[in-house]
């Protein structure tokens, strides 16, 4: 789904399909170069990573093995709540392993800053992050990130994964949404 098809609810497009694509083709070189002998662990959080991770894995020229994760911080708005709930959990055994988490959004940093303290308890190698937009302006939590792809300003953002209440997640780039479809929140 592109912009067009959705051109009522959007007030503007971010980041374009192309610009994502040129980004993730860069952090992905260095990642080849990074974990060539590393056996990473590439894990992403559902929902909002997938459509990273799988531009990302792509890009890649290295083999890794990709593994999902559910975790929930976020209702139907737009407020992080800071309570991370376990939905679904990564089915391999993360001990000794080399993992990158391929993340969509850093915005308070609870999330992120939980699952980095959580993979490095259950006896991980490494643990570093991957992530594809990062709001500095709403960051409670300090957390290190190796690659980053787009700094952005503090507005919500849907697409490529991203959603406003379930919806816009297929949308191929990455818009802020008009103020009136937050309205009645
Ligand atoms: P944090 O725990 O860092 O506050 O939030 C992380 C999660 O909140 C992200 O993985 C994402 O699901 C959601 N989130 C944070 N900011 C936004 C945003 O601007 N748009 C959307 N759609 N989700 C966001």
């Amino acid at each position: 789904m592109q912009i067009s098809d959705v051109r009522e609810d959007i007030d503007h497009e971010l980041i374009s399909r192309e610009d994502i694509q040129t980004k993730i083709n860069d952090v992905a070189a260095q990642v080849s170069v990074d974990y060539a002998d590393k056996d990473p662990v590439f894990l992403a959080v559902l929902k909002g990573a997938v459509n990273t991770m799988a531009v990302f894995s792509q890009a890649v020229s290295i083999p890794a093995q990709i593994e999902f994760m559910t975790l929930s911080s976020y209702g139907a708005g737009t407020a992080s709540s800071g309570q991370i709930k376990v939905i679904q959990d990564v089915r391999c055994d993360v001990k000794g392993r080399n993992i990158l988490i391929v993340e969509d959004i850093i915005d308070s940093g609870y999330t992120l800053d939980w699952l980095v303290r959580e993979l490095k308890s259950r006896g991980a190698a490494s643990v570093e992050v991957f992530a594809l937009l990062e709001k500095p302006a709403r960051r409670v939590v300090d957390v290190d990130v190796k690659y980053k792809g787009f700094t952005i300003p503090d507005e919500f953002v849907v697409g490529f994964g991203l959603d406003y209440d379930e919806k816009y997640r297929n949308l191929d780039s990455i818009a802020v949404l008009k103020p009136e479809v937050y309205e009645g929140e």
